[in-house]
């Protein structure tokens, strides 16, 4: 094996090695972080649109009732908020 062999196949491994440790570090910033995502009974919600005003990130309208768009657009307590002042308590958690 020629030296100019060696070092080619030396680049390989410390390419595959980088790719091996991007990886690693991937799947500790995973976004399954959440313990517990917002729920909403569809055949509790009137469609008053409070959550939708309270945190329009994470609650938009489907029809006539609300629906969850995005479990993690905001931090528990603003969803929390939104969960207190729902008329009818069709929010709540639910455990991932
Ligand atoms: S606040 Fe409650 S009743 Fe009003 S739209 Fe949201 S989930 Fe439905």
């Amino acid at each position: 094996m020629s030296a100019k062999s060696v070092v080619v196949a030396l680049v390989i491994v410390a390419a595959i090695a980088a790719i091996v440790v991007s990886e690693s570090a991937l799947v500790g910033q995973s976004k399954t972080a959440l313990a517990r995502v917002p729920f909403i009974d569809v055949d509790l919600c009137t469609g008053c649109e409070l959550c939708v005003e309270t945190v329009p990130a994470v609650f938009q309208m489907d029809g006539d009732i609300a629906g969850v768009f995005d479990p993690e657009g905001a931090d528990e307590q603003e969803i929390q908020e939104a969960m207190d002042n729902c008329p009818v308590e069709a929010i709540s958690w639910q455990e991932q």
